[in-house]
């Protein structure tokens, strides 16, 4: 045996090149995640995962592989600790929200008010919220398509700048995740105009449920906060571009890609190196076939996370060239269960064609029209066509923005079902005669 294995050894070696590991997928999240880590946006650690990006899609084979910078403010996250004072002591576990304001080194002391969703927030009289700490305990359940995101994540996106009007001292929310451990989940909240940074921090599930019950005893509550993020000024992020060049430049380019930035709490396994890694090998299978009519350009955006600075600059800078279509990953490593796409004649034979071909996989058409993600928003709000292949999230939102966004989270099976469906839709699109008219523009772009 051992004389038969040496040659074919030889052979696979000589030919690294046009050879992918047979696990491309899992490889690219297990090398990311291991050799860079967390790769919060504007920082040294995604700029090291920019380097990584370019010297991995090169060794693919991929063509006119490059980084694209763009400057963008960066959040960091401090000292971040809580304690209920009275009247039962005990320490919380908390996470500060991306963006948010400080409290003084020593902290803050104050008591707390709460109430069970953002509507009743807002619906208070200012002055039950002034000089207090705000707590707001909506509870988000888990939903195959993760739909309950949307509604749930009001709190977290906008529930601190309606704290901070009314003249609340900080915001406690309860995190936006759907499991029951004691971690914290993170995520982006933007101060409105005229909304003064406040302390603004992610309770635990458990922890919140915790305090709810605290409260609920009603004698007053008082917590000792510290959080001490910093905003560091403007620094440079950047989207990393690779390509499958197309045999008909004037057929317009697919527009993939997942993004390469990720929370800094966890190594973002599941956000967002499983899009970037679903997409990437879907993409060398076409590089590693027949050349594709279209080209395919795949993108691992920057900064996604602190507010989709990578796809706006990516719009910016490319919006006046053809885009034929566009998909993103985005939504972790599961399998895809359903397809939506949002093109001009949703009866022709295209959405046929696909049908046929993920049906293979066990993705069946879902409803409603397809959105595509942050990154490749600003060209979908530009007309350009765009597929959803939804992948399960069940259990999505249990990981997400937390510290147990790790590699153990990948499901191999799962996400080589993920890559198997891309690469159908890839080849189909790529290569289709079907025009691919876009939807008429949208009101208001
Ligand atoms: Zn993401
Ligand atoms: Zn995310």
């Amino acid at each position: 045996m051992r004389s038969l294995l040496l040659p074919i050894a030889a052979l696979l070696s000589s030919s690294s090149l046009a050879a992918p590991p047979a696990d491309l997928g899992y490889e690219l999240v297990e090398g990311l995640t291991t050799e860079v880590g967390q790769r919060l946006a504007g920082t040294e650690a995604e700029a090291r995962a920019r380097a990584w990006a370019v010297s991995r899609l090169r060794s693919l084979g991929f063509a006119n592989v490059r980084i694209e910078p763009f400057d963008m403010p960066v959040w960091v996250r401090g000292a971040e600790t809580a304690e209920v004072i009275a009247p039962f002591p005990q320490k919380l576990v908390l996470a500060a929200l991306g963006n948010s304001g400080a409290t003084p080194e020593a902290g803050l002391t104050a008591e707390v008010v709460g109430f069970p969703s953002l509507d009743a927030l807002k619906a208070a009289p200012d002055a039950r919220v002034r000089g207090k700490i705000v707590f707001v305990w909506h509870r988000m359940t888990a939903t195959q398509d993760g739909s309950s995101y949307g509604y749930f994540g009001a709190v977290r996106r906008s529930g601190p700048s309606v704290a901070s009007k009314k003249g609340a001292l900080a915001i406690l929310i309860r995190s936006i995740g759907t499991d029951h451990h004691r971690v914290p989940h993170t995520g982006v909240q933007t101060w409105s105009d005229g909304a003064q940074p406040i302390p603004a921090a992610a309770l635990s599930v458990p922890d919140a449920d915790q305090l709810e019950r605290i409260l609920s005893r009603g004698k007053p509550v008082t917590i000792h906060l510290v959080l001490t993020p910093r905003m560091t000024g403007t620094h440079q992020s950047g989207n990393v571009i690779a390509e499958v060049p197309g045999r008909d430049a004037g057929a317009g380019v697919v527009l993939i890609g997942g993004h390469l930035d990720s929370w800094d709490l966890g190594t973002g396994a599941i956000d967002d190196a499983a899009g970037i890694a679903i997409t990437t090998a879907a993409a060398k299978r076409i590089l590693d076939g027949s050349k594709p009519k279209r080209t395919i350009r795949l993108v691992w955006f920057g900064a996604e996370e602190p507010g989709g600075f990578g796809g706006d600059a990516y719009a910016r800078a490319h919006d006046r060239e053809k885009h034929a279509l566009t998909a993103e990953a985005d939504f972790g490593g599961d399998r895809v269960w359903s397809f939506r796409a949002s093109l001009a004649d949703p009866k022709g034979a295209l959405t046929a064609e696909l049908t046929n071909v993920l049906g293979g996989f066990g993705v069946g058409p879902g409803a409603g029209a397809a959105h595509g993600g942050t990154d490749i928003g600003p060209m979908v709000q530009r007309g350009t066509p765009v597929i959803d292949l939804e992948q399960d999230g069940t259990r999505y939102f249990d990981i997400h923005h937390t510290a147990d966004d790790t590699l153990d989270k990948i499901d191999r099976a799962q996400l080589n079902q993920a890559i198997d469906a891309w690469s159908a839709m890839l080849r189909v699109v790529a290569d289709t005669d079907d025009p691919l008219t876009p939807l008429p523009p949208r009101e208001g772009h």
